[in-house]
């Protein structure tokens, strides 16, 4: 595929093979772009900025609609295509697709609903006379840099609320993923005028880099690791950014816990996509009372995945993005069982597949549980009472999301209170999001919110308009 600068298909001498992960085939190339054609695309984004803001709320929202209307066409054949680049499951990548039409469509809605307020002036010294009103109005032009794992909905949940705002946007896809991604901004570019929207591949230390500094972006929307996201924000200087980080969210599974509820969470939590999920099960803490009894079920029905073919429908684990993400995970587990953790299933590399696995006597000063394990591993940890729990759940640099089950109002409440994490679900994994739910971590998983309305208000600055009417 191409990269699109300025509603023009733009190739490179030096290409990039993207490999499925199943096989290794190459699925197609994509060009390796430089600081130059990034600029370009800048320089065309700035351009379109005029004519982006001559349109109606009205014309964007209809021009949001279409693409919509094309994308929901196109879901089946983008979902083979994410499965082929990324190795997901085809049911999960199906998943990705009705979800991330869903958020175009909130996109489009959200557009004719960028409302500013009234400000009563007089209620301050001075301020008699005065009418007073603020407007939201876009920022410019929006980078959006985006990893592997969801390339279709977290390119979306930045170029379509970037859009709605009335802003400009170039995507920066992973160079491991970047194919759907690119089909997504070509169906988006056919309603708007050239250089609304533009994608430019490479690498991140150039491509990401390029539009991290230049000062003519005027915002950065990243997601990806940590280490990255911080590099970001270091050079970033005076842009607006916002950060949707790594996670290690925790399980917690209390002693009054519905059981088999809690189970399927974990194995759902879990496993999906193999792990590679930010919000991912990546901590399961259980307390001791029950821990034997939940133990035995969750390896039953772990081993009843099927690993295999990703374009399978009745596949649950394919294979990790590559060699060395598979590799990366079996060096956490390996060193963990150095440190006392007990194997109960799994454990096992081939290639790129790694076996869902389970670790029990797992403490939270252990890496496997300090750092973000990327793949399907569930250290569990046991503890005895709520307030272990809650404090194992909160010995983390991380805080993106938390799942707590309990049939105790007492016991959800005092977790819901208390866990340092963006959100926190009752009877439910963390490995949930509805797209138009305020969502982005606290600690090191983030800053700022996504979700449509939530990105979209993100995306505008405010102005005030004060009248004298004295
Ligand atoms: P990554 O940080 O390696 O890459 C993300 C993007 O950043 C890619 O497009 C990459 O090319 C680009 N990049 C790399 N170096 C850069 C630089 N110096 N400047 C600017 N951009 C640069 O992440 P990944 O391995 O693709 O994705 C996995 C990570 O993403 C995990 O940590 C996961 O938890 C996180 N993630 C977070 C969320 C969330 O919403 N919180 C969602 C999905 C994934």
């Amino acid at each position: 595929m191409k990269m699109l600068i300025n509603g023009e298909f733009k190739s490179k001498e030096e290409l990039f093979d993207v490999k499925n992960p199943y096989n290794n085939e190459i699925v197609d190339t994509v060009p390796i772009g430089d600081r130059g054609d990034v600029k370009l695309a800048i320089s065309a984004a700035n351009k379109a900025k005029k004519e982006l803001n001559d349109f109606s709320s009205k014309k964007v929202s209809e021009g949001l609609y279409s693409a919509y209307e094309s994308l929901k066409s196109e879901k089946k054949s983008l979902a083979k295509l994410i499965t082929k680049e990324t190795g997901k499951p085809i049911k999960d990548s199906i998943g990705e697709m009705e979800r991330s039409v869903e958020t175009l469509k909130f996109a489009a809605e959200e557009a004719k609903r960028i409302y500013g307020e009234t400000v009563p002036l007089d209620a301050g010294i001075g301020g008699k006379g005065f009418f007073a009103f603020t407007q939201k109005i876009p920022l410019g032009v929006v980078a959006a840099i985006t990893p592997f794992n969801y390339p279709v909905n977290l390119a979306i949940h930045k170029i379509a609320p970037a859009i709605a705002a009335k802003n400009t946007t170039i995507l920066k896809p992973s160079l491991q993923a970047p194919l759907a991604a690119m089909r997504l901004v070509e169906i988006i570019s056919q309603e708007f005028p050239d250089g609304v929207i533009n994608t430019v591949t490479g690498f991140g230390g150039e491509i990401g880099d390029e539009l991290t500094v230049n000062d003519d972006i005027d915002k950065i929307s990243f997601t990806g690791s940590v280490a990255t996201g911080l590099l970001i924000s270091n050079r970033a200087g005076m842009k607006k950014i916002t950060l949707e980080l790594g996670g290690n969210d925790p399980l917690i599974v209390l002693e009054d816990a519905d059981i088999e509820k809690s189970v399927k969470a974990a194995v759902l939590g879990s496993y999906l996509y193999s792990g590679q999920v930010c919000m991912a099960v990546k901590r399961i803490i259980v307390d001791e009372v029950i821990a034997d009894e939940f133990i035995d079920l969750f390896v039953k029905e772990t081993e009843k995945l099927k690993i295999g073919d990703p374009m399978d429908p009745k596949t649950d684990i394919g294979p990790l993005i590559d060699e060395d993400a598979a590799k990366m995970v079996e060096q956490s587990v390996v060193r963990s069982y150095k440190r006392g953790a007990r194997l109960l299933t799994g454990g096992n590399r081939d290639g790129n597949f790694f076996e869902p696995t389970i670790l029990d006597n797992i403490t939270s000063d252990m890496d496997i549980v300090v750092n973000e394990t990327f793949g399907p591993v569930s250290p569990i940890i046991r503890v005895n009472g709520v307030e272990e729990a809650i404090s194992a759940a909160n010995n983390s640099e991380f805080g993106l999301q938390a799942g707590v089950f309990t049939e105790s109002l007492k016991n959800a409440l005092k977790c819901a209170n208390e866990i340092e994490a963006g959100s926190v679900f009752i009877n439910k994994q963390s490995t949930f999001r509805t797209d138009n739910m305020p969502f982005g971590g606290f600690k090191m998983s983030g800053m700022g919110k996504e979700g449509v309305k939530y990105a979209v208000n993100d995306m505008t600055r405010s102005k005030l308009i004060a009248m004298n009417l004295r």
